[in-house]
C-alpha cells in the first residue's frame, strides 16, 4: 500500500523538501483552513517518535506523530500550519478532504446489522445476578 506524504519541510537531510514560508497563502479562506486543520489533526495515527518536532515559522512544539487517513500520510503538526499560518497545500488534497466530508454527509446509516448482531451474541454473554 502506497501513502501520499504531505507536510514534510526542507531541512538539512531533506534539502528537496519545500520550505513552509514559501507557501504561506494569507488569501486562503479562513473557513477553509479550518475545516482543512479539523481534518488534518483528525486522522489516524500512523507512527509516533521521541521527541516533537517544533513548528518552522514560530518555533512551537509541534507534535511527534504521523496521521494517516488511509491514503495521505502527514505529520501531526500540519494542520497547525494550515490554520495560524496559513500554509497552502496541494488543491488535489484540499478536493480529496472535502470529497470525503460529501461521502460522510451523504451515507445512509444502516442500524439493522447491529440490531441483529448484538442480538445473536448477547445470548451467549452471562449476566451476574
Ligand atoms: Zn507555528
Amino acid at each position: 500500500m502506497n501513502l501520499k506524504a504531505l507536510g514534510y519541510w526542507k531541512s538539512d537531510e531533506m534539502s528537496d523538501f519545500p520550505d513552509p514560508l514559501e507557501l504561506v497563502d494569507s488569501t486562503w479562506d479562513s473557513g477553509e483552513r479550518e475545516i482543512i486543520s479539523d481534518y488534518l489533526c483528525q486522522g489516524q495515527t500512523a507512527r509516533t517518535f521521541m521527541g516533537s518536532s517544533r513548528c518552522r515559522l514560530c518555533g512551537k512544539s509541534n507534535g511527534s506523530s504521523e496521521l494517516t487517513d488511509g491514503e495521505y500520510i502527514w505529520p501531526s503538526g500540519l494542520g497547525h500550519y494550515v490554520m495560524d499560518h496559513s500554509v497552502r497545500l496541494p488543491a488535489e488534497f484540499v478536493q480529496h478532504v472535502f470529497r470525503s466530508r460529501q461521502v460522510l454527509d451523504e451515507a445512509e446509516v444502516e442500524l439493522t446489522w447491529w440490531m441483529e448482531e448484538s442480538a445473536r451474541f448477547q445470548v451467549r454473554i452471562k449476566h451476574d445476578g
